[in-house]
C-alpha cells in the first residue's frame, strides 16, 4: 500500500468510501502504514503539534501559550535550554515515528550534543538532546553533533505500532479497526447503508502536507475525513461537547495558614459580569502552565478521562484500546501510546506528569 521511498518522505495510499450526495466519507480502508500515522498523532506533544501547525493548531489557548514562551526573554527561564525544551519538545516514541512512511514530526530524536573539550569527553562525556545546555564539567555549551544509531526492527512487515497483513476500516469519526470484506459490509449495514452502490471509491496518496492537513481537521472537525476530502481549508466545526470543568478552591485572600501543596493564584475579576481579566501567578504556576507544552497528546486526553472535548482524538484512543489491542505489535508499544511518557530528563516533579 505504501510507496516509501525513504522513511518519513513516503505516501500512503487510502481508500475512502464517499456519499456522494451527502458530500460524505463513510469511512476509509487502509493498510497498517495510515493507522500508525494515526497513532503517531497521539504520542506528538502539544507543543510540537503547535509547532508542526504554524501556531494556528486551533487546541485549545495552546498557540497563544506557546508564543508567550516563544516572546519572554532567555533571562525569565532557569536556562535557555529550558526555553529550547517547551518550544522543541521531544517525544518518547520520537525513535520509533523515525520509521512511518509519512513523519511530519521533523525533530531529530537521535541527534545529541556533546561538549567540544576533548578532556571532557574522555573523562564524564556530558551529553544532551537539547540545544545550548551547559557542559556539566567545563561550563561551555554542549555544541559537537552526535548521533545515536538507528536500530533494525525486528519483524519488517509489520507497521511501527500495529501488525501488517491486515486492513483496517476508519470512520469519519475516526474510529479504528480491523477488517475483512465481510466485515466491511456489516460495518456498512450498521452504518444504515443497505446499497453500497451509492458509495464511490476515491483513492488517494497521502503525502507529508495532506497528513499535516489530515492533523489540523482532527483538531477542528468532528468528520476529518470528510474535511480531509470535501473542505480542506480549515474552518472549525467541531462542537465542544464535554467541556471538563474545574473545581478551584476560593480563599479569602488574609488566609493566614495555606495548604503549601496548593498553587496560589489572585484572579481579577470583572464585577460586571464576573469574568476573569487577568491573573498573578507565582513561579509554580508559570512551571506548571508551560509544562504542558510537553505533555503528548495521548497523555492528555488518558488525564482526561477520554474527554477531551476533541471527539475523534477520544475516539482514536479508545479505538486502541477496544478495537485494535489484538493488533498492536507488542505490549510495549501499546503502553507506549495508550500511555505516552515523557522523554528521558524531561520528568517533572508534579504528578500530572507521566514519569
Ligand atoms: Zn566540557
Amino acid at each position: 500500500m505504501a510507496g516509501a521511498v525513504s522513511s518519513g518522505t513516503g505516501k500512503i495510499q487510502v481508500k475512502f468510501l464517499v456519499d456522494i450526495e451527502k458530500k460524505k466519507v463513510v469511512f476509509a480502508e487502509s493498510g497498517k502504514e495510515f493507522v500508525d500515522v494515526l497513532i503517531s498523532f497521539l504520542t506528538l506533544p502539544l507543543g510540537t503539534i503547535v509547532r508542526l501547525l504554524g501556531k494556528e493548531s486551533s487546541l485549545g489557548c495552546f498557540d497563544e501559550l506557546y508564543k508567550s514562551v516563544e516572546s519572554l526573554d532567555e533571562s525569565h527561564f532557569q536556562t535557555k535550554a529550558c526555553k529550547n525544551m517547551l518550544l522543541s519538545p521531544l517525544s518518547d516514541a520520537g525513535t520509533l515515528c523515525e520509521d512511518l512512511v509519512v513523519r511530519i514530526d521533523n525533530t531529530k530524536p537521535r541527534r545529541i550534543r556533546v561538549c567540544r573539550q576533548p578532556k571532557c569527553v574522555k573523562s564524564t562525556l556530558y551529553y544532551s538532546s537539547v540545544p545550548d545546555v551547559p557542559c556539566g564539567q567545563c561550563g561551555e555549551h554542549l555544541a559537537l553533533g552526535w548521533k545515536w544509531s538507528k536500530e533494525d526492527r525486528k519483524a519488517k512487515d509489520d507497521g511501527v505500532f500495529v501488525r501488517g497483513g491486515m486492513s483496517y476500516a476508519i470512520t469519519n469519526e475516526l474510529q479504528v479497526m480491523p477488517t475483512s470484506t465481510d466485515s466491511f459490509l456489516f460495518l456498512l449495514r450498521d452504518m444504515g447503508i443497505e446499497d453500497a452502490t451509492m458509495l464511490e471509491d476515491r483513492t488517494l496518496q497521502l503525502g507529508s502536507e495532506e497528513i499535516k492537513n489530515l492533523l489540523k481537521q482532527i483538531l477542528t472537525s468532528d468528520q476529518p475525513l470528510t474535511a480531509l476530502i470535501f473542505n480542506p481549508c480549515h474552518e472549525s466545526t467541531r462542537k465542544d461537547e464535554s467541556i471538563v470543568t474545574m473545581n478551584a478552591y476560593v480563599s479569602p485572600e488574609t488566609d493566614s495558614n495555606p495548604d503549601p501543596n496548593l498553587i496560589k493564584v489572585k484572579l481579577f475579576v470583572a464585577n460586571a459580569n464576573q469574568s476573569v481579566v487577568h491573573a498573578e501567578v507565582g513561579e509554580e504556576f508559570c512551571n506548571l502552565l508551560f509544562s504542558f507544552l510537553t505533555l503528548p497528546l495521548g497523555h492528555v486526553v488518558k488525564l482526561l478521562g477520554v474527554r477531551s472535548s476533541i471527539s475523534c482524538i477520544d475516539n482514536l484512543y479508545r479505538s486502541l484500546k477496544f478495537n485494535l489491542d489484538d493488533c498492536m505489535n507488542s505490549d510495549e508499544i501499546r503502553d507506549m501510546v495508550v500511555s505516552p511518557r515523557l522523554p528521558p530528563f524531561f520528568s517533572c516533579t508534579n504528578p500530572l506528569f507521566p514519569k
